[in-house]
């Protein structure tokens, strides 16, 4: 038996923010895995050919780069090897029709493809963002419960006056239809700007998906599109030489089964292989709040209320992976293309919300939004020299399949996904693809295809093939997230605490939940 000051459970992003940060306060802190490696859903592998790096699940790190975690601990995660390359064309808009936008670092260039009503929306949208940053980015990364967000608040309200403060909020509710101009002629800016709503798990009607529209532009100008040099495993390598060089351990293959709790307070946890390892201080768990609540935590530890809204924690739709190697870069039909990290396939924001709407009724979109990554535009030892590699997502999908919109794909009776029609629905996306990109047929190598059920077999809080950990949507997103019953991460158990992507400020590589517990605790 093992004991040690402070015990994590999963060692997703949010798991190594927090182990650095007590680890570093002097802390003696564990890291428990269940799969075979560190990271969750950071993992770099070569999954197609050898010499073929790809980021298996994320791969694209603005929000860490502007963390409060990178803040503190950058210095120290470059002595340890952590290196940022990033690309002044992080991301563009492409049309089935071949009509394009691309969004750079500079605000300049960004105006200049716009047409001058399209200039004033994108300008008073930053502008919204620019003007109200401390108290936007304040109720995005912070806790929540908090004298401190009471004074942001209250400081805010004072500065700026109660009307302009009531206009915010309602501004700050909008979704994206409503900001956008949605017109025939601006369907590539749309595609350029709408389908970022999807990358925080909401759709182009959804309340507040303009704020989170308007929130991940200024980003994007702001610092580019940043990815780890070699792979963003090798930030979870920097991570664990980190923690190790301040004491800490992290071991992998261990499923934790139970928190054991004694007159109310966790002593630590029993794995499914049988070990049991002691904490005298805090069990800090990255789980979904079905996992918590219904399995770790003993029946007798969970008030009633809180067990049942954990229980009714909802998780949103479903994400598909094509993993694909290139002997050459693509010839994209647009040549400035090669130099874009993340373009979406799209035709704006109509085309979003019926694929949107059909993933909500099970169906596979007939024309989803394909987000095609291209790593090696921004760092090119991603693949071997003169190669190329391309990361796609697709993320709107159903958990569970009921039909076909197209009307072309055979689904399964049970509505399961099966590899075979992960690849039959991978087929309808690369046929897309091959119209914008010449010589696809002739360099693809190797493709490798992910299936929700996949996602969900290497991180089991993916339910469903949720790449986020739970709906997005308001009524599960801050003072909401994973319930409003109980207050920041605490748990019903006084030493027991929840974060990760389930827990405010919701998912994504900031490590947020992590750094926010972490400063709190240490
Ligand atoms: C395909 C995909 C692409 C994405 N792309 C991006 C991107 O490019 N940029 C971005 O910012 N965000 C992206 N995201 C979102 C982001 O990666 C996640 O929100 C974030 O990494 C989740 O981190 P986490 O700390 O919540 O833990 P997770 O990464 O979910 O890790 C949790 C870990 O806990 C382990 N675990 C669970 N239960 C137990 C247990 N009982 N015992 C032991 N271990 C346990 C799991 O095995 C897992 O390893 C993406 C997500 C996915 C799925």
């Amino acid at each position: 038996m093992k004991s040690y000051d402070d015990i994590i459970i999963g060692s997703g992003i949010n798991s190594l923010v927090c182990a650095a940060l007590l680890a570093r306060a002097g802390r003696k802190v564990c890291v428990l895995e269940r799969n075979a490696t560190l990271g969750g859903c950071i993992a770099t592998e070569e999954i197609t050919l050898p010499g073929f790096r790809h980021d298996v699940l994320s791969s694209w790190h603005p929000l860490f780069v502007t963390s409060g975690a990178f803040a503190e601990l950058g210095e120290e995660l470059a002595a340890h090897g952590l290196e940022y390359l990033s690309a002044d064309k992080p991301t563009a808009g492409l049309c089935e029709d071949g009509s394009s936008y691309i969004l750079s670092t500079s605000r300049e260039k960004n105006l200049a493809g716009l047409d001058q009503l399209d200039q004033v929306v994108l300008q008073q949208g930053l502008a919204q963002i620019e003007n109200n940053a401390d108290l936007i980015f304040g109720l995005l990364s912070q806790q929540l419960w908090r004298f401190s967000m009471l004074r942001l608040v209250c400081t805010s309200i004072w500065k700026m006056g109660l009307g302009k403060f009531i206009d915010l909020g309602r501004d700050s509710t909008q979704s994206v239809r409503q900001w956008l101009r949605c017109t025939p002629d601006n369907r590539a800016w749309q595609a350029c700007i709408a389908p970022w709503v999807l990358h925080v798990g909401l759709g182009p009607e959804s309340a507040t998906s303009a704020l989170m529209a308007k929130v991940v532009t200024f980003t994007l100008e702001a610092v580019g599109m940043p990815v780890v040099k070699g792979g963003s495993d090798q930030m979870v390598k920097a991570f664990s030489a980190l923690i190790e060089q301040h004491g800490g351990e992290l071991i992998t293959g261990q499923d934790v089964s139970e928190i054991t709790v004694d007159s109310g307070r966790a002593t630590g946890v029993a794995t499914a292989s049988g070990d049991i390892f002691l904490a005298h201080g805090n069990v800090i768990c990255n789980v979904t709040p079905q996992q918590l609540y219904s399995q770790l935590l003993p029946t007798c530890s969970v008030a009633q209320d809180v067990g049942e809204r954990a229980q009714a924690y909802r998780f949103g739709r479903a994400d598909m992976q094509i993993h694909i190697a290139l002997d050459a870069p693509p010839e994209w039909v647009n040549p400035e293309f090669s130099e874009v990290a993340m373009i979406h396939l799209s035709d704006g924001v109509d085309a979003l919300s019926r694929a949107i709407n059909q993933a909500e009724r099970g169906l596979l979109p007939a024309c989803g939004t394909i987000v095609v990554g291209q790593p090696c535009a921004v760092d090119p030892s991603r693949a071997p020299h003169g190669k190329w590699i391309l990361w796609l997502q697709l993320q709107e999908l159903p958990s569970k399949v009921a039909g076909d919109a197209a009307g072309e794909i055979e689904v399964p009776f049970d509505g399961k996904w099966t590899p075979e029609l992960a690849e039959h629905y991978a087929d309808r996306i690369v046929a897309r693809l091959r119209r914008h990109i010449r010589n696809l047929d002739q360099v693809l190598l190797k493709r490798v295809v992910l299936s929700p059920a996949d996602l969900e077999a290497r991180n089991r809080n993916l339910v469903g093939g949720d790449p986020y950990s739970g709906d997005c949507s308001l009524d599960q997103n801050l003072l909401f997230r994973p319930t409003s019953k109980l207050r920041n991460h605490d748990t019903t158990v006084a030493n027991v605490y929840h974060i990760g992507a389930s827990t405010h400020p919701g998912p994504g590589l900031s490590g947020g939940s992590g750094f926010l517990l972490g400063s709190q605790i240490r």
